[in-house]
């Protein structure tokens, strides 16, 4: 079956003037279409492929045959990095963390703002394209890492990954945000708290 581009399920304008609408609606609906697009093309026509759903395919790429491990790689985390993305900024939701993720946060990194300042320092240091992330270690606790270009953390360690799941996922690829912000990328971070949806968050961290 192939792979599809999910509805945003909100309005292009839904988080301005923090994430404009031209940003959002080209963001999903040229990009993130592009990598599923992509994707579909590398695995056409081999069966026990397409038989995966998106997060199997990206947690075994080593079971990818190596003339298109790369295009599963780059695509297949696109559409799934852009699948999470869409959610945890989704209009709504509590505007910060409680219970037993702020708690997690809290023994991890001292309060919400020192985590909020490792998040952002992850995002900013990451050279080029790719991906800030908040993930839930095996052991329960959270951690911050990031990723280059479309890599997931549940990649693991051979494939830019931690090998953990995420919890929240910041895109800071210029295509997230240069048509506002230009290349003020700390702006761009900066305005990316106001949107935040911690109940989606927050339901990531329970199910992980
Ligand atoms: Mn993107």
């Amino acid at each position: 079956m192939a792979h599809t581009l999910p509805d945003l399920g909100y309005s292009f304008d839904a988080l301005e003037p923090h994430i404009d609408a031209t940003t959002m609606g080209i963001h999903h609906d040229k990009h993130h279409q592009a990598y599923v697009d992509k994707l579909n093309a590398a695995i056409e026509g081999k069966a026990d492929l397409e038989a995966k759903s998106i997060c199997e395919l990206v947690k075994d790429l080593a079971s990818v045959p190596d003339e298109i491990r790369g295009a599963v790689r780059n695509n297949g985390g696109g559409h799934v990095n852009h699948s999470h993305f869409w959610k945890v900024i989704a209009p709504g939701g509590a505007s910060a963390p409680s219970g037993d993720l702020a708690a997690a946060i809290d023994a991890a990194f001292g309060s919400f703002d020192a985590f909020k300042e490792a998040f952002a320092n992850a995002g900013m240091t990451r050279f080029g394209s790719g991906w800030a992330w908040l993930c839930k270690m095996s052991d329960g606790t959270v951690a911050v890492c990031s990723t280059a270009n479309q890599d997931n953390p549940v990649m693991g360690p051979d494939f830019g990954g931690c090998g953990s799941t995420p919890l929240l996922g910041l895109d800071v690829w210029e295509h997230a945000y240069y048509l506002n912000y230009q290349n003020k990328r700390p702006a761009y971070i900066a305005a990316f708290w106001n949107v935040v949806n911690w109940d989606v968050v927050a339901e990531n961290f329970a199910s992980a």
